[in-house]
């Protein structure tokens, strides 16, 4: 797993920009060394959400095994971790097509 490269260019995209760019609401990513705009592609937005609310589905699982709210809660907080910790290795961008629009 990768973090996307520019689709322009092929330069690698850094962790830290698309980490950036996500919690800036998706912000497209310009590539720093061809300045191509590249826009989050939506259905990411929603690989996203369901990636945060998917633990919600298996709450009655987790709590038979973990029965404790406090457990519970640091079971779910180590989740969100590791989840926005891969995020930019599963999202993907389009290049931004300024004619299309
Ligand atoms: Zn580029």
């Amino acid at each position: 797993m990768k973090v996307q490269k520019c689709i322009n260019c092929g330069t690698q995209f850094r962790y830290k920009s698309v980490q950036k760019s996500i919690w800036a609401g998706y912000k497209p990513i310009i590539c720093f060394n061809c300045g191509a705009i590249h826009e989050f592609r939506f259905v990411y937005r929603l690989v996203v959400s369901v990636i945060i609310v998917l633990p919600i589905f298996f709450n009655q699982w987790i709590s038979d095994i973990a029965p404790s709210l406090l457990v519970h809660a640091a079971m779910y907080f180590g989740y969100l971790l590791a989840a926005i910790g891969v995020m930019p290795y599963l999202i993907r961008y389009r290049l931004k097509n300024n004619n299309l629009e």
